[in-house]
């Protein structure tokens, strides 16, 4: 595993496996996977549960970990999220090395394990239309009654199978049950259906299934086959546990997984579901899966968010068998951290105001030396361009300033980052809006890199880049795709597409950067000094500049809460 992240501490399910491993169970193996469906990008939920599965398994000596598609409901999009969650795996640091497996390279053994079931008297073929094999279901409270078709005999429960492999009948003619316990007051264990007729192709084996194995039969015996020891999954999995159980103690398989199950991640203002996620992308209230706003690890990557950054947040979040809901501060407070350290700094301006330096010389223009990073000398210097004109931030200048506000004003004097100190003179505005439109301003030539010989002190420090050496870019700042903390909770009657946030995207398209960032490539982070982190965005604006996205401010809210949960 990457050397950055930290010895992760310990939970319950790695004291389990620790014990499985002194007791020499599964001859001291550990084999985990991580089973997505491809139905959507990986979000960061499953980068918790990656995070677990590769990470236990990169423990160990004898670990490994599998990659597995859960294919057994077959759709067209299969293809292109394969693709993406490969890479999104890959990209948060792990590697599944020559383990990567679908559950649709087992159709022919869960076929064989189906006939095995029937052939014990533990499967039966029912023919019960939808509507009354919900009704013969029972509810929570009542027991179900037996299908008339749970008694067909071996042979012709045989007969109707290998008929329903061979494309005889419609879709929902006919499904395939275990033999269970109609009255079990768990009603996952009420004959479940564990073969059901599609006409549909699938993406890997085309039209050679007209029917598909039900999760619940694919997922106990796919880990069993690729000898799993522990089956890690999350906690609405617990009721399907005496399923997953049943289904591997009826069968002669190859070894018998234990299933953990896990509390889901939940994080504070978004959705989590990639259902949800997709009616976000179908309905264009993003940009694609990986729209910087959305919770996918592909809009994370494009929003700046580093590996380590998501892995620091996944070990800090830990693992448990309640479920919360993590606040999404957390997660950025991860980033920040991250980026605290790796990020070179820069200068912007992303709302420009211009200043004249009215006893600067018109033609000059000079050097000036500025680390890339305060604790990092080795990360080297860059120069910086400086001239008569400059911008500052728009922020940065108050023509009446409250008493509080210490930064350039009338009469008031500031230092530029790197460079001298400037005091406002005269403010010149627009005649017919009354907008301050230019400053000008003097500066002292003997405070070169930004300190007074005389010892003159001035309380604030502005950011700047040259007027004639920027580059102009397009920057997007992003906020809360949601404006509620939990979107999902709908007990009004309420949908999650409710409380979309209509301000979580906001793009200023006149933003001024020191020239040096016209040579960094889309994916590369920096910090802008005082603004926060901002990472080159891979689009280029419609007036063809480069694009910036806001990964975080620097302002961290997470210290605050945590230090007021602490007291
Ligand atoms: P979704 O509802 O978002 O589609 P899912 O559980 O159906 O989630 P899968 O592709 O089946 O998605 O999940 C692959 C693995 O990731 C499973 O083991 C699942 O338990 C785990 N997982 C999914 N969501 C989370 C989450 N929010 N926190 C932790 N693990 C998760
Ligand atoms: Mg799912």
């Amino acid at each position: 595993m990457n050397a950055e992240t930290p010895p992760s501490p310990s939970n319950f399910i790695k004291t389990i496996i620790a014990e499985d491993i002194k007791t020499n169970k599964n001859d001291g193996r550990v084999a985990t996977r991580f089973p997505p469906e491809p139905n959507g990008y990986l979000h960061i939920g499953h980068a918790k549960s990656i995070c677990l599965n590769f990470g236990i398994a990169g423990e160990y000596e004898k670990g490994t970990c599998n990659l597995r598609f859960d294919d057994t409901n077959p759709s067209k999009e299969e293809v292109e999220y394969m693709e993406a969650i490969k890479a999104d795996v890959r990209w948060l640091g792990f590697d599944w090395e020559d383990r990567l497996y679908h559950a649709s390279d087992y159709f022919d053994r869960l076929y064989a394990y189906a006939v095995e079931l029937i052939q014990k008297g533990k499967a039966y073929v029912c023919s019960l239309s939808p509507e009354d094999t919900k009704a013969y279901r029972g509810t929570l409270q009542e027991p179900g009654k037996d299908s008339p078709y749970r008694n067909r005999s071996v042979d012709e429960n045989l007969d109707l199978f290998a008929r329903m492999r061979n494309g005889e009948f419609p879709e929902g003619a006919h499904v395939l049950r275990a033999r269970i316990n109609m009255a079990s007051p768990n009603m996952n264990m009420r004959d479940p259906a564990i073969y059901r007729i599609r006409h549909v192709a699938h993406n890997r084996t085309g039209d050679a299934w007209p029917i598909y194995p039900m999760y619940d039969f694919a997922h106990c015996l796919s880990d069993a086959i690729e000898g799993i020891t522990h089956s890690l999954c999350t906690l609405e999995f617990e009721d399907h546990r005496p399923l997953y159980d049943w289904i591997l103690d009826q069968l002669d398989v190859p070894c018998h997984p234990q299933q953990i199950e896990f509390a889901r991640l939940n994080l504070s203002y978004t959705v989590m579901s990639k259902r949800k996620l997709q009616v976000l992308v179908e309905r264009n209230i993003v940009d694609g899966w990986d729209d910087p706003r959305m919770p996918t690890i592909a809009g994370f990557r494009r929003r700046g968010y580093t590996p380590a950054s998501i892995r620091n947040f996944c070990e800090r979040i830990g693992i448990a068998r309640r479920d919360s809901m993590v606040d999404v501060a957390l997660l950025e407070f991860s980033i920040r951290e991250d980026l605290n350290e790796k990020a070179p700094r820069h200068l912007g301006v992303i709302r420009p105001l211009k200043v004249v330096i009215d006893n600067y010389p018109e033609n000059r223009t000079e050097e000036l030396d500025a680390p890339l990073h305060p604790n990092h000398p080795e990360m080297g210097s860059r120069t910086l361009p400086f001239s008569r004109e400059i911008y500052i931030e728009k922020d940065d200048f108050m023509e009446n300033p409250p008493s509080k506000f210490y930064r350039l004003s009338p009469g008031r004097e500031v230092r530029l980052r790197y460079a001298y100190f400037i005091k406002c003179e005269k403010v010149v505005k627009d005649k017919t809006t009354g907008e301050v439109i230019a400053v000008h301003c003097t500066y002292d030539p003997e405070t070169r890199g930004g300190d007074s010989p005389d010892g003159r002190k001035v309380k604030a420090t502005l950011h700047w880049v040259s007027a004639a050496h920027a580059i102009t870019a397009e920057v997007r700042l992003y906020d809360r795709l949601f404006s509620k903390e939990n979107p999902d909770e709908g007990t009004d009657g309420s949908h999650f597409t409710d409380f979309i946030n209509p301000d979580s995207l906001e793009i200023l398209t006149d933003c001024k950067l020191e020239p040096g960032l016209a040579d960094t490539r889309p994916g590369d982070s920096f910090q802008f000094e005082r603004l926060g982190y901002f990472c080159r965005d891979k689009s280029v604006s419609p007036t063809g500049h480069p694009v910036f996205n806001r990964t975080v401010t620097l302002r961290d809210s997470w210290t605050k809460i945590s230090k007021k949960e602490n007291a």
